[in-house]
């Protein structure tokens, strides 16, 4: 049985935190909306909305800012990012209390926001000198073509990110955008406003130039088309129906579009594997921020062979969990965000035991702790046909199944239109690799959830099949930011038949070249 522990102190925020970041929003004259804290349902703030005209505002802002901002050396605004850096790990109790407050996570899973922070402004701060410096490519005639390939910042970069990880996915984000030198128009969602406004906040007091990374506010579906119909560049995270649209609007405008959407995603326990550690580590994967990661499992195969020992010892992890939504470390998974996270998980788990599945832990709502926690629940017997057996939950809900081979598993793991995330748990890491290989997702945790890839700053992140197109992270996370301009110079020799040459002597003279340089192996 999951304990509980009870709450003891409030968990809206204070006024004077909260009001001088609502100043901040470029929002006002649409009506306000009201937001309220997951766990105790007391209220946040009146939340500014934005009107077409704030958000005219706010990008004719941003486009002046980014003239002077684009002018300056990647080094400048490095330096924006490494004191940036800084505040948010010396100022994480405030920014913690604010995530926590605005999504009902616990204090582990906020502070997961705020090292993914940390690690993306000191990585893309480490290489933006490098990836941002002109290439100079071999011309197609050495030395009398010289070639410069050059970036230039996109322009005015949307960034439009969900209610889940308020902080990771607005700011880690932001920031490559920003130090290639674009300006940044961000809509975080209502439900957490107030942390991508303390991130503009804390990049301002880094140094960034006012009016350079704004919030404009409002829900998606009214304020989204205007804030794309004013964009060089869209970044969305998001479900994958709402990703559709946003590539609508977004190819309507002949714009580009990063889209990280939906998973239902795999852990594969094999017959060889370490099965406690898989079982312990496989809980922080299922029930980060109570499941509400798009990284997160939802499906496990095991082997037969470790099926009973993995089964027993994950129910016994999970009974434990202690549920809660105190400002501190002491609960293991916090809450829900809103009542329609709690209707699709209550939905999916009455809809499969209704079916035959067996719930081993969990399986219900825990209005007695906040109107929106829901026990962390593990079922068997699920089978096709059961809306939890294909669609996202995007709660504390997982599925076992038992496999009898790494074929089997493989086979079951791609059986599904997402690809974001998986995880392979064996003492043989070269057959992890090797199952990893096979498996049709954006990236693979070998004997780890998530974390080890997510994690890798240097390495990209993002989705195949419905989980999306796009990549955060790596250098493509920057890469995606910035158009290429390629200057070709030609000196000396034209590219064409020297005069009285005919043109049949030059197509010989060509298809030597042509030979000689690939006899040469030169590019
Ligand atoms: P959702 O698509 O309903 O909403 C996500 C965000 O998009 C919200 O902030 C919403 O306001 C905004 N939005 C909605 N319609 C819009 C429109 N027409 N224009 C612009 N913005 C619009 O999804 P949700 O259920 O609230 O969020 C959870 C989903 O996000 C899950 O599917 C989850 O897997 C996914 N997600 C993916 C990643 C990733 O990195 N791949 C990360 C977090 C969440």
């Amino acid at each position: 049985m999951t304990t509980a522990r009870q709450l003891t102190e409030p968990t809206a925020l204070p006024v004077a935190l909260v009001q001088p970041l609502l100043d901040r929003a470029i929002a006002g004259d649409a009506p306000a909306v009201e937001v309220f804290a997951p766990v105790t349902g007391r209220k946040i703030a009146d939340l500014p909305q934005s009107s077409t005209g704030d958000i005219e505002t706010a990008f004719a802002t941003a486009r002046t800012a980014q003239q002077e901002w684009a002018r300056r050396s990647v080094r400048q605004r490095v330096a924006v990012l490494r004191k940036f850096h800084d505040i948010v790990l010396a100022e994480q109790d405030t920014i913690l209390d604010i995530v926590q407050t605005e999504t009902g996570k616990s204090r582990a899973h906020a502070f997961d926001e705020v090292g993914d922070v940390a690690v993306n402004a000191r990585y893309y701060a480490s290489v933006a000198d490098k990836l941002l410096a002109t290439r100079k490519p071999r011309g197609v005639l050495p030395v009398l073509t010289q070639v410069d390939v050059r970036h230039r910042p996109k322009g005015v970069v949307a960034v439009i990110s969900p209610w889940n990880y308020p902080l990771a996915l607005s700011v880690s984000d932001a920031l490559p955008a920003l130090v290639a030198g674009n300006a940044v128009v961000a809509r975080p969602d209502n439900q957490t406003a107030l942390t991508a406004l303390w991130a503009i906040d804390a990049a301002e007091r880094a140094g960034l130039p006012r009016g350079l990374w704004q919030a404009v506010l409002g829900r998606g579906s009214v304020v989204g088309g205007e804030v794309i119909a004013r964009a060089d560049y869209v970044d969305y995270t998001g479900s994958s129906a709402t990703g559709r649209t946003i590539a609508q609007q977004a190819g309507e405008r002949l714009i580009g579009c990063s889209l990280e959407l939906g998973g239902k995603n795999p852990l594969l326990v094999l017959a060889d594997a370490d099965v406690s550690r898989a079982a312990k580590i496989a809980i922080r994967a299922c029930f980060a921020s109570a499941g509400q990661l798009c990284e997160s499992m939802e499906r496990i195969y095991v082997h037969d062979k470790v099926y009973d020992q993995f089964v027993s010892e994950f129910v016994d992890h999970v009974r434990a969990i202690e549920l809660g939504g105190a400002l501190d470390f002491t609960s293991d998974m916090g809450s829900l965000t809103f009542q329609r996270q709690l209707d699709t998980v209550s939905a999916h788990v009455d809809d499969a035991v209704a079916q035959g599945a067996t719930v081993l832990a969990g399986g219900k709502a825990r209005p007695d702790l906040g109107p929106y926690f829901y026990e962390p629940t593990v079922l068997t017997g699920v089978r096709p046909g059961m809306t939890v057996y294909r669609e996202e939950t995007f709660g504390p809900v997982v599925s076992i199944y038992r496999v009898g081979s790494d074929d089997e598993a493989v086979e079951q793991a791609n059986d599904t239109a997402y690809g974001l995330n998986a995880s392979v748990w064996t003492k043989d890491v070269d057959r992890g690799r090797a199952v990893a290989a096979r498996i049709n997702t954006g990236s693979v945790n070998v004997n780890e959830g998530f974390i080890a890839a997510w994690g890798s700053a240097d390495a990209p992140s993002g989705g195949l099949g419905i989980s999306g197109t796009g990549r955060r992270h790596g250098p493509e996370g920057l890469l995606k930011y910035i158009d290429t301009q390629t200057i070709a110079v030609q000196r000396m020799l034209p590219i064409a038949p020297l005069p009285g040459m005919s043109e049949e002597l030059w197509a010989k003279a060509m298809t030597l070249y042509f030979g000689v340089m690939k006899a040469l192996r030169q590019k």
